[in-house]
This record gives C-alpha cells, structure tokens and sequence, in this order.
C-alpha cells in the first residue's frame, strides 16, 4: 500500500516541554505545525511525580497533568498531533522527509511527513543499570526512592541517608547537591578512581557529607511499594562479597543518552551524541532543522530551560520561513533562499556563488 503523505510548514518531532512550547509558539504565529509523539508522550515528565520547580505553580504540581496541561495549550491553538515510529529521516533536501512505520520494529513505512522546517525535541533519556528494584513503580521502587534527577528529587529525601551511583561529573555534581538536603550521601562507584572533572573531585572529596565505597556494584535495590526504598544490594568488584547496605533513597547517575540514533551522519553532534546548536539560536548545521530541550543540552536538562529552548526554535523557525536569517553553529546566517551572511557580517554570498557586500551604502560601519 502507498504511504499517506502529510506536509507541513513545521514538524516537531517530540512532545516534552521543549516540543510543547514549540508548538505553542508555532501555532500561535499560524504555522500550523504537526507534533509527531513516540511512545512516551510527554517526554521524561510524564514519569516524575511531584513537580515542585516549574515557574507558575506555587504548589506544585504533577508531572503528568503539567504535560497535559502544555499539550492542551498547544491544541487549543491548532497543534495537530501524529503518533507513530520514525525509523528514518532525510534532511538532505528541503522538504525534510520523515518515515513514520507506525511502530518500533516495523518495516514498511506508513507515512511519509514533508517538513518545510523540522523542529527536534527528542529528548535524552537517562541511563538505568537495568537492575532488580530498579523499574519505575508499580514494577520497581522508581519514584518511590530511586531517582535520576537530584536537582527534581533531592527535596523529598532532607535529612535521610542516600546513595548515588557513577563516578562522572553527573554523578559528583548530583551528589554535592544532594548534601543540601541529605543527612549522609554516599558515592557508589565501580571503580576506584573517578572519571568526573578535577574541580568536581575536590568539591566532592572536601564535602563532609560525601563517603566514597570504591571498586562496588549495586546488584539490587531492597524496599517494598509501601516502604518506599530501605537499602541496596552491594557488591565488592574485587573479593565478590556481597552486603546489604541500608539508605532511603537511590540516585542513578551514569550518564544520559541523547535521542539522536535517527540523525547520525546528518547533523554536527558532540562526542556523546548531543546535537550542536547555534549560540544565540537553536539552529543546527543545516539550515531548517533546529533542536531544542535535552537533546541539545547537556549542562541544564531541566524542564524549564527545556521549555525556553523550544520557544526558541519556533521563533527561529518563523524567521527562515520568513525568509530572514537565523545565525548557524559556524556564526555564518542563513536564509531559506540560500543566501549566507558572513559572521562580521560584511559580506552576503548568494546561493550562485556571488559575493556582495551586506554594508548599506552611506553606512559609517567599517
Ligand atoms: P560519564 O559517561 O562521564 O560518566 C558515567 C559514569 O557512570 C562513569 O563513572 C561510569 O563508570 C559510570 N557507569 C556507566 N555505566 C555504568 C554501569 N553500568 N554501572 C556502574 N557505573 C556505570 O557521564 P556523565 O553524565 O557523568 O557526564 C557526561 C558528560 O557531561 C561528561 O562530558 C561530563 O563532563 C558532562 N557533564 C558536565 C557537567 C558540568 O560541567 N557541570 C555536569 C554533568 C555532566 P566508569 O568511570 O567506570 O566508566
């Protein structure tokens, strides 16, 4: 069967903070975008509980309803929402070309999306160790104990004895964090030395709330749904002996994953995988296409910041559909007809090769 073809003048591939506020925006400027969800919709909110750092609710709030709260505001403005499996993407030719198979492990493609601009809000999702206790609850003790996100959980564990797992930066930042609200942190780590930053190591090593146990595993996480988290299984790496050690509270801190697999090859990313933007844009290395949220940001990775960058990219987005330029990773500023506008800002080159100058005449610039 022929795919179904849909096109748009901005597809947002992912429906988190970043995505939503995307398609808020675009919508609201009457470009009529298509917000493509996989199989997660809402992003990593929609598996957070209480929600206690988004401006605007001073009480708090669910991640869940925060998220159907942003998808709300995004249809009531005519964001129109696709739900599907991408399985490849073409950003050579403008329109972009997306292929939707419908579901992860499908072949035959179903839909193909046309995208005039293509907006990437896939996200990043942290890495679990895929152990006992693990899973997020009713499964496991996730939310009810064990966390990847000290800066959203750390709040609910004052005063209790925790432990974090890793030994980067993610993970030594989490734990000097944590000591704010943590009676005792302890810093799990399978090896003996470190990976994290120099500067990072001091911080942590000077912190009297902060005991390393070096070369050990967590081979399982010990609670009950109505006990929340009492301890971990802990394995020395080097004798093999095993110890139940008791804490309140889990923080798995080995790293993030940025959802970028679908534009490998494509687009100009960091040695971890994260999609490089402009500075002052979210612009990426092809002209179109822009990222905002986790997947390009791997200092911040908070809703919020995640929220802002999406606004970002749907104004940028406006902008080249507008025919003005929007400045690149290279600091060049790129206009959908082609035409390139040198970083000093001097010099025009035109999609024929022409170069002219950018300077009006009578201008006292030099
Ligand atoms: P990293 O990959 O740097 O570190 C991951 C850590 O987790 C390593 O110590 C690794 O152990 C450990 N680990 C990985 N898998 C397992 C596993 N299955 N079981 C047990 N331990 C495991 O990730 P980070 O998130 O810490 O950092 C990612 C990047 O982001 C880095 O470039 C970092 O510098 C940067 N970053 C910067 C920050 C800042 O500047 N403020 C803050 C946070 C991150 P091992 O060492 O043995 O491999």
């Amino acid at each position: 069967m022929k795919p179904a073809e849909i096109h748009r003048e901005v597809v947002i591939l992912g429906s988190g903070p970043a995505g939503l506020t995307a398609a808020i925006y675009a919508a609201r400027a009457d470009m009529n975008p298509l917000v493509i969800e996989g199989p997660q919709p809402g992003g990593q909110l929609t598996i957070t509980t209480e929600v206690e750092n988004y401006p605007g609710f001073a009480k708090g709030i669910q991640g869940p309803e925060l998220m159907d709260e942003m998808r709300g505001q995004a249809a009531r403005f005519g964001t129109e929402f696709h739900t599907g499996w991408i399985s490849h993407v073409d950003l050579q030719h403008r329109p972009f070309t997306i292929h939707d198979v419908g579901e992860k492990d499908e072949t035959q493609v179903k839909v193909i999306i046309k995208a005039e601009t293509l907006i990437i809000a896939s996200g990043a999702s942290a890495k679990w160790l895929g152990i006992p206790g693990e899973a997020p609850a009713p499964y496991g003790l996730g939310g009810l104990g064990v966390s990847a996100c000290a800066t959203c959980d750390g709040f609910f564990f004052k005063g209790k004895e925790i432990i974090v797992i890793g030994g980067g930066d993610t993970a030594l930042e989490e734990a000097t964090f944590l000591t704010r609200y943590a009676s005792k942190v302890y810093l799990v780590h399978r090896r003996d030395k470190l990976r994290a930053s120099q500067i990072m190591q001091q911080k942590a090593q000077a912190n009297d709330k902060i005991e390393f146990i070096w070369n050990t595993g967590v081979e399982e996480i010990l609670g009950t749904q109505e006990s929340g988290v009492t301890g971990v299984r802990l394995k020395n790496l080097q004798t093999g002996e095993m110890r139940d050690f008791p804490c309140e509270g889990v923080f798995v801190a080995i790293g993030h994953k940025p959802n970028t697999d679908l534009f490998k090859g494509q687009l100009e990313m960091d040695e971890v995988g994260y999609l490089c933007t402009a500075n002052r844009t979210m612009a990426t290395n092809i002209p179109g296409v822009f990222a905002c949220g986790d997947v390009q940001d791997s200092v911040y990775r908070q809703a919020v910041t995640a929220a802002g960058t999406g606004c970002m990219a749907a104004i940028d987005a406006e902008r080249f559909l507008d025919s003005l330029p929007v400045e690149m990773p290279d600091h060049t500023e790129v206009t959908q007809e082609g035409e390139i506008v040198t970083p000093d800002h001097k010099l025009i080159i035109e999609p024929s090769g022409e170069v002219v100058s950018n300077i009006a005449v009578g201008s006292s610039r030099k």
